[in-house]
């Protein structure tokens, strides 16, 4: 469990970027986090990280307060995946790289080669073990990232952006590569302005806007209830509006789910 208690935070210029921020998120669950451009998405995410400390307000991690914990002590619990991977990898081959962060946290050679081949073979990249790392393209990138997470036993990834610049195919690859890691229990935080991933992967969306958190609660709720969606910078997924005009139409998470309930009909 993460938790935000009461979190103010600037950059030290006087501008306030988060104000009395509680968040509290649960071991397991999938959520989005979402708002307009520069409202302090990826600034939650780096107080999340420990790479900013709060002004103000306590960071828990299960009870515990972490205010004082750097990045490297979170990192046993916390991955991160970047929003240009390439800049978290610094090793010249896939599998060396996987396999930085269990040697960092003292596992033995068999047990860290255990885990590389296993988060390997969980993200798909078995076959790119011997690659360079900067030779691969950004959805392989991103899977380094992820399994090099899964390599250390985090048990939450946050994601910048993961799917902004993707093909369709690279994206559906990750949110289903996530959606998969979700089921076994890992906890997702994924930032984003794709509406669609939110409806239809995050069980959960948080909004920030005027610096503070204007939303917490279902992407159903969300896309059909709040009237200032526009304001807090998102808009209704093409599936959601679509299954709201029509009379009696069930909410709809994807365009596939909308597509099949009309022909159903
Ligand atoms: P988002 O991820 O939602 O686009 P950010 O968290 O990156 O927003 O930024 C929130 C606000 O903090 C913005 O106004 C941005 O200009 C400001 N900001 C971000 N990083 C810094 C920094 N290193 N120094 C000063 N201001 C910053």
């Amino acid at each position: 469990m993460l938790e935000f208690k009461d979190v103010c935070f600037n950059y030290g210029n006087g501008v306030p970027v988060l104000e009395h921020i509680n968040i509290r998120i649960g071991p397991g669950e999938f959520i989005g986090l979402g708002g307009r451009n520069g409202c302090g998405k990826t600034t939650v995410t780096r107080l999340l990280m420990g790479l900013e400390k709060p002004v103000s307000g306590e960071i828990l991690h299960d009870g515990k307060v972490i205010n004082d914990d750097d990045a490297s002590a979170r990192s046993h619990y916390i991955g991160y995946v970047f929003q240009r991977p390439e800049r978290q990898m610094f090793r010249s081959t896939v599998e060396d790289e996987v396999a930085y962060g269990p040697q960092q946290l003292g596992m033995s050679r068999d047990e860290t080669a255990a885990a590389v081949a296993e988060a390997l073979a969980m993200t798909g990249l078995s076959h790119l073990a011997k690659a360079y790392p900067p030779n691969l393209n950004r959805g392989e990138k991103q899977r380094v990232a992820i399994a090099s997470a899964i390599a250390m036993h985090t048990s939450c990834i946050i994601l910048d952006e993961p799917t902004s610049g993707q093909d369709s195919a690279d994206k559906k690859m990750l949110m289903e590569l996530l959606t998969d890691l979700n089921k076994k229990g890992m906890t997702i935080l994924i930032i984003s302005h794709d509406m669609d991933i939110f409806a239809q992967y995050c069980q959960r969306v948080i909004v920030i806007g005027n610096h503070t958190k204007a939303f917490d609660g279902t992407p159903q709720e969300l896309f059909t209830q709040r009237e200032d969606l526009y304001d807090l910078g998102l808009s209704r997924p093409e599936s959601v509006a679509l299954s709201m005009a029509v009379p009696g139409m069930k909410y709809c998470r994807s365009m596939k789910e909308f597509t099949e309930e009309m022909l159903r009909r």
